[in-house]
């Protein structure tokens, strides 16, 4: 069992931390949050007084933190503090920019390092069934996957620094385009007079299938598990898709590619978010679509 160092006890890093000192690993955390800490504590994390406390001593560092600019901070804070050799893995969704950059700075000061960012949401983190995108060397990827394995059920190398970061954005900029698609025949169906189920029953089975249809049905009744039967509560919040959709803009105008598709989905979700729904799981984008004028 490994010494591990944990930062960013939120939504997601809280319950992650808790399913390591569940699989027998001892974890020192730190969070900038008083109350983050306390619940943390709850869970037997061993609670430290700064980030360079807990990371010293550890074989392995785990950050989960909002976005690039905490991730770079930070790592640069506590890597002066870190065990030479230490493994340093990045689990935030961040900019693909900054993930290089930390894997950088993290091999500067003689340690291993990956990014692996995760996706699962919240239920996964407490179940302990994330899937983790990870970037960084086949050593860096070997000595993490026991520890991800007590936090996740899928473990993937997508590749060299930053890949992790890469699919996950990928990923959910194909998520956020489909959804706004599924929810456009949705309302279109409506308006023709075509019952939801009836739609429902030939694009689950046709081409026109996808997760955002079959998993995350955005209309209630045909997939009696989406959020659209509890009023569009989360699930996966519209302003954390906004996030992911914005992080693929800015990739895509670091490598100098058009993503149209991803654009406009990019600025329907501002809108939606802008108009108070950043709390209401993504699919509810569904409502803003229907009240939308036509061009
Ligand atoms: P959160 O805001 O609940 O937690 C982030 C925590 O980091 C906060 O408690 C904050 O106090 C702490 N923090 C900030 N700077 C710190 C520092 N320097 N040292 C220690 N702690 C610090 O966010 P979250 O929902 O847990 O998300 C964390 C990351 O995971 C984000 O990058 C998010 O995009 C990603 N993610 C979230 C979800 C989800 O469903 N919530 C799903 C997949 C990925």
């Amino acid at each position: 069992m490994a010494n591990i160092a944990f930062l960013g006890l939120g939504n997601m890093g809280g319950p992650m931390a808790a399913n390591l000192v569940k699989a027998g690993h001892w974890v020192a955390g730190y969070d900038l949050v008083e109350s983050q800490k306390r619940a943390a504590a709850e869970t037997g994390v061993s609670v430290m007084g700064s980030a360079r406390e807990a990371v010293s001593g550890a074989d392995i560092v785990v950050t989960m933190l909002p976005a690039g600019r905490h991730v770079l901070a930070a790592w640069d804070d506590f890597l002066p503090a870190a065990k030479k050799g230490a493994l340093i893995v990045d689990s935030s969704t961040i900019d693909v920019d900054s993930s290089k950059r930390a894997h950088e700075a993290g091999q500067a000061a003689g340690m291993l390092t990956l990014d692996a960012p995760v996706s699962g949401g919240v239920g996964g983190a407490t179940a302990g069934t994330l899937t983790f995108m990870c970037g960084g060397s086949a050593d860096a990827f070997a000595r993490a996957k026991p520890a991800l394995e007590a936090m996740g059920k899928r473990i993937v190398h997508c590749g060299g620094a930053g890949a992790g970061q890469a699919a996950k954005i990928c990923n959910n900029m194909i998520l956020g385009a489909t959804m706004i698609a599924t929810c456009e025949g949705f309302a279109l169906a409506e308006k023709l007079g075509l019952s939801a189920q009836a739609l429902f029953d030939v694009a689950s089975t046709s081409s026109g299938q996808s997760w955002s249809l079959t998993s995350y049905c955005p209309v209630p009744g045909p997939v009696p598990t989406s959020p659209a039967n509890r009023d569009w509560k989360p699930g996966f919040a519209a302003s954390l898709m906004l996030k992911d959709l914005k992080l693929a803009q800015e990739a895509a105008a670091s490598a100098g590619v058009a993503i149209p598709l991803g654009a406009q989905a990019a600025q329907l979700y501002a809108l939606f978010v802008s108009g108070g729904h950043g709390g209401d799981d993504f699919s509810g984008v569904i409502n803003f679509l229907r009240g939308a004028q036509p061009p």
